[in-house]
């Protein structure tokens, strides 16, 4: 049989083979409506309806409390660092814990509206270790805490989100989980508000999905932007501004192709067997590959690696490409690999990636 190449790309990233044939299928006339999606407004019945299921399909799938609103925004992860102080900090106290590229940026972001704090970093190992919770300095009275519960360039995962009560902070977790969202299930008793980017672990680039308490919608600054302000957009149903239709639509089929895979406790048992695999083969590799990451913190979503001799870097990638093995390139702050295996990956393409890993280390080990 043949299969389309396998793609590692940490994202905009693979999505499910069914998911691009059904939205192939519907391109021109989406269930007899004589309109694709694109070309359909956003307020008009089948839109809506589009809408509709895939927001219940999503709070079923991640078992998403009532007083929790499911908003699709636009604007990315580096639009939420922005979006997130404005809606939340009051100008106050906001701790960040950095872990890696993406929550250094959001702490630097969230300093144009709050007084930031690092409560801790693993920037002084390369953000290689994973901080304990019981080790962060939180402050009384913070607006919130961020955490970036799985770093995409520097692979470090919190599998388990911190209890921030337990470690006597009142303040909310904002967790930003762009990079494994759907991967495993959330503890929504200990988060104030989740934000992803679609891009990974669900659909096309340009949508956002925030998952805000009920609670924390009344406390923009008054200069957020109304298209921006949570409270804003629940109340219009994520409708204040048109939302990002085609995305929307595309994240629903998807929604819909995890159900039928057995849903997020399906995609977690996956998840865990292939990132065994391929830590494997890279640990056992005799130092021919390394993954830098602290055991206890390696991402499942996203594995960076290094080739001892990198020299050998190129022959590697064009290696791979050629054995259909594509964008395995690691991000160009780190260097070296990344290989990311989100939900679309099979089991397939880690097995095929670890083949060509164990075959290249054997032609020049
Ligand atoms: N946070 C995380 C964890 C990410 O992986 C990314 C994108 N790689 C971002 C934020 C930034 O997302 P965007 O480019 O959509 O703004």
């Amino acid at each position: 049989t043949t299969h389309r190449p396998y793609n590692f790309s940490a994202g905009p990233a693979v999505l499910p083979e069914e998911v691009l044939r059904e939205a192939a299928a519907e391109m021109l006339d989406w269930h007899g409506s004589g309109m694709g999606v694109m070309e359909m407004s956003h307020r008009g019945k089948e839109f809506i309806a589009i809408h509709e299921a895939a927001e219940r399909d999503l709070r079923e799938l991640l078992a998403v409390p009532a007083h929790f609103h499911i908003l699709f925004m636009q604007g990315g992860g580096l639009g939420e660092n922005a979006i997130v102080p404005l809606n939340l900090s009051r100008g106050g106290a906001v701790d960040v814990v950095v872990t890696g590229a993406w929550s250094k940026k959001s702490a630097g972001e969230a300093r144009k509206y709050a007084d930031v704090a690092i409560a801790a970093s693993n920037e002084a190992d390369g953000h290689t270790s994973r901080p304990a919770p019981s080790s962060w300095q939180l402050r009384r009275g913070a607006s919130y805490v961020h955490l970036c519960s799985n770093e995409t360039i520097h692979g470090v995962e919190y599998g388990e989100l911190p209890d921030l009560a337990a470690l006597g902070s009142d303040a909310p977790l904002v967790v930003d989980c762009s990079s494994h969202i759907l991967s495993r299930g959330i503890d929504w008793s200990r988060v104030g508000l989740a934000f992803a980017g679609a891009q990974k672990n669900i659909g096309p680039a340009g949508l956002t999905l925030v998952f805000v308490r009920e609670d924390l919608l009344d406390r923009a600054l008054p200069i957020c932007p109304s298209a921006f302000e949570y409270k804003t957009v629940a109340a219009h149903g994520s409708m204040f501004n048109t939302p990002p239709t085609y995305g929307i639509y595309i994240a629903g089929l998807v929604f819909q192709w995890l159900k039928r895979q057995g849903g997020v406790a399906e995609m977690s048992r996956r998840a865990d067997a292939k990132a065994q695999l391929l830590y494997g083969a890279l640990d056992g590799s005799g130092g021919f590959y390394a993954n830098k990451v602290a055991p206890e913190g390696r991402s499942r979503m996203n594995v960076p690696f290094f080739l001892r001799d990198e020299s050998l870097n190129d022959a590697f990638l064009a290696g791979a490409r050629e054995a259909g093995l594509l964008q395995l390139k690691g991000h160009k702050s780190v260097g070296g690999m990344r290989a990311s295996i989100y939900n679309a990956m099979p089991i397939e393409g880690v097995q095929a990636l670890v083949g060509y890993l164990n075959e290249f280390a054997r032609r020049h080990g």
